[in-house]
């Protein structure tokens, strides 16, 4: 299987978007929040150095319960499985926003607004990141094809220990990423995740599993759509 690098202007774009989005909210809503956020995006257009990379991989799933990469490697979540039901194949991602991006939330001598909004802008810049990226992906790959959600270690029932595999199918550190031994991700704005690729007619609410889970959960989906930009 190849792997795919790829760290070109269409995934910094997006953060481009984040800014123009929080600018767009400070014109509406002028309100010392979206102040705070247009400027900490600022920096974070400066600093960041969003980078890529994936991998294609056929997919089969077993009694919808357990999905299976390249015959070898088990995915411990069954919503996991569920989302890939209905698909051949999978893509593995990895998308980071860079080291500096952590440098400059660390600095010293930023008080701790500015830190926690700082950090909140890198988040809604890594998140998407990871919407361009799969959006790329599934231009380059997946042409009148459909799509589902990605799912990340840690999300839903998926546990975080599986970082691990992704990280190890991936040349992630070719991008600068490397895990610690508690599965925390260096540099922490990084994402890894898996989506499907199958059927577009089979695929039309991007395999989103939230509309038939009754937990009470704050990472829950309630639209169709896949990219946020
Ligand atoms: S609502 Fe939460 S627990 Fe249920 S499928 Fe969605 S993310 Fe998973």
């Amino acid at each position: 299987m190849n792997h795919f690098f790829y760290d070109n202007l269409n995934i910094y774009t997006a953060i481009k978007l984040v800014h123009k989005y929080y600018k767009t909210e400070l014109k509406q809503k002028n309100n010392r929040t979206y102040k705070s956020l247009y400027a900490a995006m600022k920096t974070i257009e400066t600093v960041a150095a969003p980078r890529m990379v994936w991998k294609i991989m056929p997919v089969e799933v077993y009694d919808c319960k357990l999905a299976v990469l390249d015959r070898k490697y088990t995915l411990d979540s069954s919503k996991c499985a569920q989302v890939l039901s209905r698909c051949d194949t999978a893509v593995v991602m990895a998308v980071t926003l860079g080291k500096q991006i952590d440098k400059t939330i660390n600095k010293s001598n930023l008080r701790a607004h500015e830190r926690t909004v700082l950090d909140e802008a890198a988040s809604k810049a890594i998140e998407a990141v990871a919407d361009m990226a799969q959006k790329h992906i599934g231009e380059t790959c997946a042409l009148n094809k459909g799509m589902t959600y990605r799912y990340s270690p840690g999300y839903c029932d998926w546990p975080i220990e599986q970082q691990g595999l992704l990280c190890s199918l991936l040349p992630v550190e070719l991008i600068g990423i490397s895990l610690s031994s508690t599965y925390h991700m260096n540099p922490r704005k990084t994402i890894t995740a898996v989506f499907g690729i199958g059927d577009a007619a089979e695929l039309k609410d991007n395999g989103n599993t939230c509309s038939q889970c009754s937990l009470e959960c704050s990472y829950r989906r309630h639209d169709n759509l896949l990219y946020a930009w």
